[in-house]
């Protein structure tokens, strides 16, 4: 058994390495704040990854009759009134400074003859506001995002299972995990914890409908649901 144990301290320490996690320590690195983030899996394997059909913001490039308040409401419809509206409004009105932010990264956007960078139709769209990058989109945003966390050399520390949130008198104070490699462990401290551990199937998910069409069942466990339960 490997009895190493690391010790690491941080103004913010950011728990998962997916678009979420990374852009938010772009946002804390460009504005001068300490950070570091961990993920359980390499830099480049995420869900955000996979993603294929592209990413949506009423930029109105091809229909310039789109906005976001009529992407706001496109959500909220096909969500069948579940959607938290704040969250709706926070999404859609923030979607078209999302896709600037990843232009000034560097991803590679399809486009037009004439620059404009190319929407297309997906689900529930009343106008065209799908931007992509082949069918890699996913991937495309991981590699931008990766390119500039690493410019601006906040420290990625891959393949590293984040087991706890250190708790004290209900403040979170950092988190404990272990290398999945060698087993190192881990003891991070930081004065705020971002918890940026992707989606998740139910953590008792045993039934076939969860079983059988997760599309990443091995790696979506819910383990970042669990450590904030
Ligand atoms: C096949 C597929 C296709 C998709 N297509 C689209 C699409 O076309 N358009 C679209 O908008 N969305 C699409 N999505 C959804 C979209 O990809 C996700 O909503 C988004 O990428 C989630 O980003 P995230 O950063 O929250 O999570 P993730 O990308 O899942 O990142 C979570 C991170 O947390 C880490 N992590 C988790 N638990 C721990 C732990 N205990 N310790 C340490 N690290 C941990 C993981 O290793 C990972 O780095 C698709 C998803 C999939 C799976």
């Amino acid at each position: 058994m490997n009895n190493t144990e690391r010790r690491l301290a941080t103004a913010v320490l950011v728990i998962g390495t997916g678009g979420s996690g990374l852009r938010a320590a772009i946002e804390l690195a460009e504005t001068g704040v300490d950070v570091i983030a961990v993920g359980k899996r390499p830099r480049l394997d995420a869900h955000t990854s996979l993603a294929a059909g592209g990413i949506n913001a009423a930029l109105g490039t091809i229909d310039p009759a789109d906005t976001w308040q009529q992407h706001a409401a496109d959500t909220i419809t096909e969500s069948y009134f579940l959607a938290n509206p704040y969250t709706v409004e926070v999404v859609t009105r923030g979607a078209e400074e999302g896709i600037r932010d990843l232009e000034r990264y560097g991803m590679a956007f399809a486009r037009e003859t004439d620059g404009r960078i190319s929407q297309r139709f997906f689900g529930a769209h009343t106008w065209r506001r799908t931007a992509l990058a082949g069918d890699y989109t996913g991937l495309e945003i991981q590699r931008a995002l990766v390119a500039r966390v690493e410019q601006l050399r906040v420290p990625i520390f891959e393949g590293i299972y984040i087991t706890r949130l250190l708790v004290r008198d209900n403040a979170v104070f950092g988190a404990y995990g272990f290398d999945v490699a060698d087993g190192t462990r881990y003891l991070i401290h930081a004065d705020a914890v971002i918890l940026a551990a992707g989606g998740a199937r139910p953590a008792d998910a045993t039934t076939a409908a969860t079983t059988r069409t997760s599309t990443r069942r091995s790696r979506s466990t819910s383990s970042g649901h669990r450590r904030a339960a």
